[in-house]
């Protein structure tokens, strides 16, 4: 097929996953264009009306390809990543991380996006993607809207692709390191279930002096206050572990934290409180906190969830919030290259899939793209190994059960079960190590297969 020949996509959105996803169609030939809504009305976390805009920190986090954050840019500029490529040439000094002037940055993703002869740039508002579509004589269209997505589009979407499958705040729990635990305090059982059978939950039991010390601290600990433009609602079936403390000191026990059907404990005894552990990975390497999304500020979490029983030493994945965040549930509303199952021409990327982070969204802005072009080419999708970061963020989207948006870390890709030997060092690093030495070899088979 001449590239002249090659159908028009329809990108809406142009942040970090949009302009991604609009400059590597059009590197590719495929010739887009590109609506974005800031420039008539800024929403209320943006400042400058360029691209790509970072809204709060200057920090795409760490290039180090052993840590999770710097697997994924790697893997992103392998694929020739525009937006990670941009930030590189307005680096400031961070150490290992990518900081960057923004507005540097998103001048100069800006100007790029304008000035390539295959990406017609229009100003606009998007309410209705499919007329949108027919009205610039496109076949495919990604929307790309992020965690703030108008509420016009908003209202598009719920109404014709996802009813209450779609969310628009986040309340996360914290995720923390199986290997940092005191399993000699915690017990494996489900609930109503023999302590004999084991099970999928941990459990750490607290005494009434441990869990009225716990609730104490929880209510009057600093809390983050929503932003201007938030207004909190939350559902009752799934209130900020800190709010039912500061409802009343016998609340959590009675909710998330209830001990009926997890007696006896470890120690033979009935607790009076239970915190619950799930696994948030396959293999058991990360563990979510039942119930505990909270509104506490980072430092409060890591001082107050260290007095769980077990906890004592844990290091945290990532820790709990509650934000205004427009996001899918894309297990039952995509298929794995991101389109709509209702709508096949529709696809959605960036943070409305259900990543979450800069990085994280641009990512899937490439992977959009990545698979789009496929598609175009009368190619099959393909699924990326679970074994590489971008792979990992999609299995994670793609298959956890109750959506809960998530950065890229380590927990996400499949653990590497150590020999007698390996264990003796530091365990947590050379794993680490070893999960990303095969990430980078998995990823370069990969690409070495499409070429
Ligand atoms: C207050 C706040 C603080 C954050 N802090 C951090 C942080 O410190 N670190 C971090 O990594 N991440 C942070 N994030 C998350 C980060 O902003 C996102 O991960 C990232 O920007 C998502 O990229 P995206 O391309 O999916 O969406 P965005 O970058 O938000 O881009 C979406 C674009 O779509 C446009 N748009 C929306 N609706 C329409 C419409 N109907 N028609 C046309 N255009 C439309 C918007 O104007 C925007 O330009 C924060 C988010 C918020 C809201």
């Amino acid at each position: 097929m001449q590239n002249s020949e090659l159908p028009r996509v329809l990108v809406i959105g142009a942040g970090l996953a949009g302009s991604e996803a609009a400059m590597y169609l059009a590197q590719h030939g495929v010739p887009v264009t590109l609506i974005e809504g800031k420039t008539l009305k800024l929403n209320p976390a943006q400042k400058i009306n360029t691209y790509a805009e970072l809204v709060c920190t200057n920090s795409l986090k760490s290039l180090d390809p052993n840590s999770a954050h710097g697997l994924l840019k790697s893997e992103m500029l392998a694929m020739g990543s525009f937006i990670i490529e941009s930030a590189k040439k307005h680096a400031v000094p961070a150490g290992d991380a990518l900081a960057v002037d923004r507005e540097g940055f998103s001048g100069e993703v800006t100007e790029k996006l304008h000035a390539h002869p295959l990406i017609t740039v229009v100003e606009r508002e998007a309410a209705d993607p499919m007329k949108l579509k027919e009205e610039f004589n496109c076949a495919y269209v990604i929307v790309a809207t992020g965690p703030l997505t108008s509420k016009s589009l908003e209202e598009w979407i719920t109404k014709e692709i996802s009813g209450d499958d779609f969310y628009f705040y986040d309340a996360i729990a914290p995720v923390v390191d199986a290997d940092s635990l005191d399993l000699s305090k915690m017990y494996f059982k489900d609930r109503h279930k023999n302590i004999e059978e084991g099970g999928d939950y941990l459990n750490a039991p607290m005494t009434k002096e441990e869990y009225y010390a716990f609730v104490e601290e929880l209510a009057k600990a600093e809390k983050v206050p929503p932003k201007e433009f938030e207004d909190w609602k939350f559902f009752e079936s799934c209130l900020p572990i800190d709010l039912m403390a500061e409802r009343g000191k016998d609340t959590a026990r009675f909710s998330c934290m209830k001990p009926i059907g997890l007696e006896p404990d470890i120690n033979g005894k009935w607790p009076f409180a239970v915190v619950q552990l799930r696994k948030e990975n396959l293999l058991g390497s990360a563990y979510n906190l039942v119930g505990f999304q909270t509104r506490l500020t980072y430092k409060e979490q890591v001082r107050v969830f260290r007095m769980i029983p077990g906890l004592e030493e844990a290091s945290f994945i990532h820790l709990g919030s509650c934000h205004r965040n427009s996001f899918l549930n894309a297990r039952k509303l995509l298929d794995w290259d991101l389109k709509s199952k209702k709508i096949p021409e529709l696809y959605f990327a960036g943070q409305i899939t259900g990543v979450e982070g800069y990085t994280e969204s641009a990512s899937m802005g490439l992977y959009v793209a990545f698979q789009l072009l496929r598609r175009i080419k009368g190619e099959e999708a393909m699924r990326f190994p679970v074994e590489t970061a971008m792979g990992a963020l999609v299995n994670y989207i793609m298959t956890i059960e109750k959506p809960c948006p998530s950065n890229i870390n380590f927990g996400l890709l499949p653990s590497i079960e150590l020999t007698k030997e390996q264990r003796r060092g530091d365990r947590k690093k050379l794993k680490k190590q070893l999960v990303a030495t095969r990430a980078q070899n998995v990823f370069q088979s990969f690409l070495s297969e499409l070429r």
